[in-house]
């Protein structure tokens, strides 16, 4: 009998699920905090939940846990995590270092986490997007990334980024679901402002997302707002050129009043140019918005063909002048750290170089 896995349900579907066992409504919810709240790996730990029932649990269902195959430190502190699925894919999560308060406590301590293996959209400058699409995540193997770092590290995760393997909005609902139990104060009690999603551009999941009135916090993965240079980088922008994303972004604007992040990974020669700096401050006078600048990580190792060969990261020098205008025109704006550069830590890097293996155990 093929048992029901119950890690990636919300409540009400716990509660039917319970209701079928002839079981009372509220085992549900003992059920939803052993899980989510608790970190339950097994029914046998559901200490308040009577021996009889458990044991009705575990012959029809099961918790399905990821499993961590490897944890890499790297020497900046950023922790990537390679977890393996039930159909031997592999799929990764990036802990990264806390930022700390002035007293020296920890204030920030963020988790970037996967949607999809692979990804359908090829950006020139992913090893995910290099390793094509394989499938999407459940909303339970969202959701356990976080469960799973959590039980690795006495320091409470505060922050959220939807911004690992695949694209959030090509799996609009496991992704919307995974979020309502993170944030959920019954399950994972991660405010909704301390949870972002991170999107490649698909204009029309902007607005729904808008519409739906959803608190969550929006970056786009922007790296050029040239659509000719944006195409080469980014496909994706065929179907959603730069300013019917701009529309939808200042529509969000306009309905949720929170300033989008604009996230600019820093190309030598490619889209670090003073044109490039003249066009995000335009865009500024028509979206409010913050900015995080990043350097590349290279993918070499993918031996990427086309523009992909040939993108360099932008100088340091570079990266601080295009930061140093656009802050002058008083835009927020955040120039990331070369995180886990030692460790393989940009999208993808280190699943696509294990995933082989692990699907070598098959
Ligand atoms: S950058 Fe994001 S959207 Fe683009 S290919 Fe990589 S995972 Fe997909």
């Amino acid at each position: 009998m093929n048992k029901k896995n119950l890690k990636g349900l919300d409540l009400t579907e716990l509660q039917k699920f319970v209701e079928e066992l002839g079981e009372k409504k509220y085992r549900a919810l003992q059920l939803y905090i052993w899980i989510y709240s608790k970190s339950a790996q097994k029914f046998s730990e559901m200490t308040d939940i009577s021996k009889e029932f458990r044991s009705v649990l575990a012959s029809s269902a099961a918790i399905n846990n990821l499993e961590l195959v490897t944890e890499s430190v790297s020497t900046d502190g950023t922790i990537k995590f390679l977890f393996g699925l039930e159909d031997n894919l592999a799929i990764e999560s990036v802990l990264i270092p806390s930022i700390k308060n002035k007293d020296g406590k920890d204030k920030r301590l963020t988790l970037c986490i996967s949607t999809q293996v692979g990804c359908p959209l090829d950006c020139k400058f992913c090893a995910t997007g290099a390793m094509g699409f394989i499938r999407n995540l459940t909303s339970g193997e969202i959701v356990d990334q976080v469960i799973q770092v959590q039980r690795t590290t006495p320091k409470r995760i505060t922050n959220i980024v939807y911004m690992g393997m695949g694209e959030p909005f090509l799996n609009y609902d496991n992704v919307m679901k995974s979020i309502d139990i993170i944030n959920d104060d019954r399950g994972l009690n991660i405010g909704s402002r301390h949870i972002t999603i991170s999107t490649a551009g698909y204009a029309d999941k902007i607005r729904q997302m808008a519409d739906e009135g959803r608190t969550v916090k929006l970056a786009l993965s922007l790296h050029s707002l040239d659509n000719e240079k944006r195409i080469k980088l980014m496909p994706i922008t065929k179907k959603y050129p730069v300013e019917m994303l701009i529309d939808s972004l200042e529509y969000y604007y306009q309905k949720k009043h929170s300033r989008p992040t604009f996230e600019y990974i820093m190309f030598d020669g490619f889209n670090d140019t003073p044109a490039d700096i003249k066009a995000f401050l335009k865009l500024s006078r028509r979206i409010p918005c913050k900015v995080n600048l990043i350097p590349f990580h290279s993918i070499s190792f993918m031996s990427p063909n086309g523009i992909g060969a040939s993108l360099r990261p932008s100088p340091t020098q570079k990266i601080e002048t295009f930061a140093g205008a656009l802050r002058e025109a008083g835009i927020t704006v955040m120039v990331r750290r070369s995180s886990g550069q030692d460790i393989q830590a940009a999208c993808g890097q280190l699943a696509v170089i294990e995933s082989k293996k692990l699907r070598n155990k098959i």
